[in-house]
């Protein structure tokens, strides 16, 4: 047995803050100028720069972000997006909220995303875009999407929600490579401000419109309303939203963008601690990263390989009697009640064996060397006791 104690409780995930958080926080609060405000505007600068985009538009949720984008595109009754299923839900639900229907295409079995043969060939006249998620931060390949989607005259969306960092031929995600790119900052991303997201795209005249769009369509910003040196008055031009972050979590976000370098750097290394462990194990199967991509690990997700002696479920139910949180691989949406058909079934094997065989192992800022190594040697010792 390892010698760490029985009490041992190590959490699949953590946010990372410190007392910048807390000082900023505390200054926003003190300004009384709390809702969407000029630290959203300072966030929203910040992360184009980050990230090399002309925009960044600060709402209150990826989920959101993609709800806003679909309004865009928009969709009518019939309209198709192709996705993959093995997202997490809101991937899909944007596309319903938006008024379209998602086409899901299986995913690669080695990059857990977009297989691009597999998206051409299910193109339609009735598709209007190709929404590539870059799934547990690894870019989709989207140099291969793109020339698809140029070859039928399809716009690419990025859910970016858990890519912030991650690079792709030396540019970062969210710096254009499809039109428009959707980022989160939840209580489990890399990035959080508790809940919030952000867009990012290159072209002026979307940002300007989902800018109206996420509060109500207000035809100018509380800022001009606010610094007018005379009476002016609003209009609202079409049917908006509240998906508004507000100036609060702009000021976690701000210092957590400050923080990004450091957050990636430790969570590459612990990766890799992870990834050479496994190697010589043969039963779990590292995350690839194929040439030319960086990966940010926001969820380090390995594969149990078909002949490991123990199942998924039995590893996670061994590792969590340790103490030790896990969760299974990323979902496949089309096993949730709203989305099941039975041509899914026969169109996504990939997607469901991916859902069925894989983990997410703990994998956060503060996790400590040695609670890693527990976890490694967890593992270690599980396959080793393992019988069919
Ligand atoms: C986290 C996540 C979302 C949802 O982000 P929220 O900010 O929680 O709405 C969407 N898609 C993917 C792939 C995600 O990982």
């Amino acid at each position: 047995m390892t010698t760490q104690s029985a009490t041992t409780s190590i959490p699949v995930s953590r946010p990372f803050f410190g007392p910048e958080e807390e000082a900023l926080v505390a200054e926003v609060l003190r300004s009384g100028w709390v809702a969407q405000g000029p630290r959203v505007a300072e966030l929203e600068q910040r992360f184009a720069e980050y990230v090399g985009a002309k925009h960044a538009i600060a709402v209150s949720s990826c989920a959101t972000a993609l709800h806003l984008v679909m309004t865009i595109l928009g969709l009518r009754s019939g309209d198709e997006v192709i996705c993959p299923s093995l997202s997490f839900i809101a991937t899909a639900n944007c596309i319903v909220h938006g008024g379209g229907t998602p086409v899901f295409v299986d995913v690669d079995p080695v990059s857990y995303n977009l297989d691009p043969e597999r998206v051409e060939a299910a193109i339609t006249p009735r598709t209007r875009a190709i929404m590539a998620v870059h799934q547990v931060g690894l870019p989709a390949a989207m140099n291969e999407i793109l020339a698809i989607a140029a070859r039928h005259n399809l716009p690419v969306i990025e859910d970016a929600a858990p890519a912030v960092g991650a690079e792709y031929f030396g540019r970062r995600i969210g710096a254009p490579h499809g039109l428009i790119a959707c980022f989160s900052f939840d209580g489990r991303k890399i990035l959080s401000s508790g809940e919030g997201g952000i867009i990012t795209t290159g072209d002026s005249e979307i940002a300007g419109r989902l800018r109206r769009l996420r509060t109500q369509a207000m035809s100018m910003s509380d800022a001009t309303r606010h610094n007018a040196k005379q009476i002016v008055f609003e209009q609202y031009d079409e049917v908006g939203h509240n998906f508004r972050l507000t100036d609060i979590q702009a000021a976690v976000g701000i210092v957590q963008l400050r923080r990004l370098p450091d957050l990636l750097a430790r969570r590459r290394y612990l990766a890799g601690r992870y990834t050479e462990a496994f190697r010589s194990l043969g039963w779990l199967l590292p995350p690839a990263e194929p040439e030319g991509m960086k990966h940010n690990y926001q969820s380090y997700m390995p594969r149990l390989s078909k002949d490991a002696l123990v199942s998924r479920d039995g590893l996670m139910q061994a590792l969590l009697d340790r103490g030790i949180s896990t969760r299974r691989g990323v979902m496949s949406i089309h096993r949730e009640p709203p989305y099941r058909d039975v041509k899914w079934d026969r169109l996504l094997p990939e997607s469901a064996a991916l859902t069925d065989e894989s983990i997410i192992l703990p994998l956060f800022h503060s996790l400590t060397d040695q609670e890693q190594e527990f976890v490694i040697e967890s593992i270690q010792e599980i396959g080793a006791t393992a019988k069919r």
